[in-house]
């Protein structure tokens, strides 16, 4: 390489170089290293951004569809109305009761069927048997009468057959303002096992249901069955127009 001739201007030349180069120097300057700054500890940092919030939504609320009651059918009474009309009509004149204790209760048996017909008559056209009209009166411990009490008779047929379909020679009643009942019916025919008798459940107005069985007086059958209770049978006469027994219930009124 070729080198400059070391002349008065060049030295000059170099003078000037190393001045402006030493100005240039002192006024740029390095930049100062500053310590980085201290962490801010509320800094925001990637370990404890906290979750964005969803932004509530405009969604229309629906509000829930107004659910209409349901039509509930009348439940099927198994117990009588408290306010149910009397509908028994006695037609004979009967004795003045003599109360010797309550009824004795009876096994319901296997062939009750609840929800009867209301109607004093069982009777039918076409049935046989021989007819009976049941009457008497229903009373408290005191021997007093009670009325709009619930009576529900079922029983055989004349032919000793039940019906366990319908409610052939089933039926319900209400005492009368007197506290009578009566009963049209026929005479019930024997069965396997069992003597003449007709089921019955009575119940007073806010009392509790008995359950028993009335029974007739002069039956063979009576002796050889096991349920029969003579303190049931029915005070029966013979008359013209058929058969006409007479039987008290005396039950708990409350
Ligand atoms: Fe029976």
């Amino acid at each position: 390489m070729r080198r400059a001739k070391a002349t008065p201007q060049n030295r000059l030349k170099v003078w000037y170089g190393s001045l402006i180069s030493v100005l240039l120097l002192t006024a740029c300057g390095a930049a100062p290293i500053t310590q980085p700054p201290a962490a801010n500890p509320t800094a925001t940092t990637a370990a404890n951004v906290p979750p964005r919030v969803a932004p509530p939504t405009t969604a229309p609320i629906v509000s829930a569809p107004t659910m209409s009651a349901p039509t509930a059918s009348a439940p099927t009474a198994t117990q009588p109305p408290a306010t149910a009309a009397p509908t028994a009509t006695v037609e004979a004149a009967l004795p003045a009761p003599q109360c010797t204790g309550l009824t004795p209760a009876q096994t319901e048996g296997p062939y009750y069927t609840p929800d009867t017909p209301e109607r004093t008559s069982l009777i039918e056209p076409g049935m046989t048997g021989t007819k009976l009209l049941l009457t008497g009166f229903v009373l408290d411990a005191n021997c007093q009468p009670i009325a709009n009490t619930w009576l529900d008779f079922w029983q055989a047929d004349g032919e000793g057959e039940y019906d366990n379909a319908g409610y052939v020679m089933r039926g319900h009643q209400f005492t009368d303002a007197a506290g009578r009942y009566q009963l049209e019916t026929v005479f019930p025919g024997l069965y396997p096992g069992r003597t003449r008798h007709i089921h019955v459940k009575v119940q007073a107005p806010n009392g509790p249901v008995l359950t028993s069985q009335i029974y007739f007086p002069g039956e063979a059958a009576n002796a050889r069955d096991g349920i029969f209770d003579e303190a049931l049978i029915a005070d029966v006469q013979t008359t013209a127009d058929g058969v006409r027994g007479t039987f008290n219930f005396v039950i708990n009124a409350q």
